[in-house]
């Protein structure tokens, strides 16, 4: 059974609300193993058209940024690959699977997320395969732990966040990492407490997270995409849509330590507005400002939780992850702000460069377990 599991093609999926992670563990040396040679042609052409693109379709990505090359997972070598596709899009994928001849592999796939349940039955049908389901918050924090200590600079932390011209990533020792607060910032927030590698528990969550934050830009701002969201986002101005403290109070609210420019109120600026009234605020409000506003919103909101959720477990580092962060700078920068200047500087933002295939990779790391 052993050399089998060489010759099949090693997947971990973390099937998500809004992405699907797909890691694919390339090994090394393909074996020459007792396969018959229709199975082995199949196999190496799954290989070639994973490794050979990096656009899968239209929708699906491998981030080759991530790829991590001479990894041994249970003593074979080999190079791991992130792959990711909308989850809209499992339908096509399952069709683009069979075309490929995965349905002749009769093999396991290992699987995570809610997607594993829901689509567990296309799997069967459409590609012959069996999902082997894994916990989520299990896979998540054996991913983490997996590839944390084999990428060197895997963790980091923003110094100077508020500073354009001096902020930077750092690079952070994450190698005793007990304890910590794992922020999963994914369609929703989930919220777990680690304190040792085998004890951790979910201590809180939100459903205002990325989808949230998508979803309201869509609608705000017409556009179609995340990355699009985003590059509105960088260019925007959140200051014409929240009203701030010093909008109410003329300038900082000393006796509390609260700044002026602090949000009192977010998109609080389009309802009523000193000199103007509102629906002149409105008109001159830009797209671009309205999906700065809409991120500000939302991360300010996890950056909260995630805050008074450390100070509850008295914990200080807090670790955030989940593809909301992806190409998101300006989210990663305000949380790093916010939990440092709220904690008077004794609670760290820390995030991590794989942020979004924890689960994939864990679930993938426990098969044939
Ligand atoms: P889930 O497992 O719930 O799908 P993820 O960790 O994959 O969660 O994060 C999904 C979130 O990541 C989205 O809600 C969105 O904010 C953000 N995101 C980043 N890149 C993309 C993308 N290419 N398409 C859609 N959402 C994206």
């Amino acid at each position: 059974p052993f050399m089998s599991v060489i010759g099949m093609p090693w997947f971990g999926m973390d099937i998500g609300g809004t992405l699907c992670k797909l890691v694919y563990f390339e090994p090394k040396d393909i074996s020459k193993n007792k396969n018959d040679a229709e199975v082995e042609q199949t196999l190496r052409n799954i290989r070639r058209y994973l490794t050979k693109n990096s656009a899968y379709g239209s929708t699906g990505h491998r981030d080759i940024h991530l790829q991590m090359d001479n990894v041994s997972i249970r003593g074979i070598l080999g190079t791991l690959h992130f792959i990711r596709f909308p989850t809209s899009e499992m339908k096509n994928f399952l069709v683009l699977a069979k075309y490929k001849g995965m349905a002749k592999l009769v093999s396991t796939v290992c699987a995570t997320g809610g997607g594993a349940y829901k689509f567990e039955e296309d799997f069967k049908r459409e590609v012959n395969m069996k999902l082997a389901k894994f916990d989520e918050f299990e896979s998540l924090l054996k991913g983490l732990q997996y590839i944390d200590a084999r990428s060197p600079t895997e963790c980091y932390y923003w110094a100077n966040p508020t500073d354009e011209s001096k902020c930077t990533k750092v690079n952070y020792d994450f190698s005793k990492p007990y304890p910590f607060l794992l922020v999963n910032i994914g369609s929703g927030v989930s919220v777990l407490a680690v304190y040792s590698e085998k004890n951790y528990k979910r201590i809180s969550g939100t459903s205002i997270g990325g989808g949230t934050f998508l979803g309201l830009c869509c609608l705000l701002t017409g556009c179609n995409s995340f990355e699009e969201a985003i590059e509105l986002a960088a260019e925007g101005d959140h200051t014409h849509v929240d009203k701030l403290v010093r909008d109410i109070y003329g300038g900082d609210y000393e006796k509390f330590g609260l700044p002026g420019d602090l949000v009192a109120s977010s998109f609080s600026a389009l309802c009523s507005f000193g000199q103007m009234n509102s629906r002149e605020r409105r008109s001159k409000v830009s797209r671009q400002d309205l999906a700065r506003a809409t991120l500000v919103t939302i991360t300010n909101n996890i950056g909260s939780i995630a805050r008074m959720c450390a100070t509850q477990e008295k914990i200080e580092n807090v670790v955030f992850i989940g593809n909301f962060l992806r190409v998101n700078p300006i989210a990663m920068k305000m949380l790093a702000y916010a939990m440092d200047y709220w904690s008077k500087g004794t609670m760290k933002a820390l995030f991590l460069e794989h942020e979004g295939y924890f689960g994939a990779v864990g679930c993938l790391l426990q098969f044939h377990e």
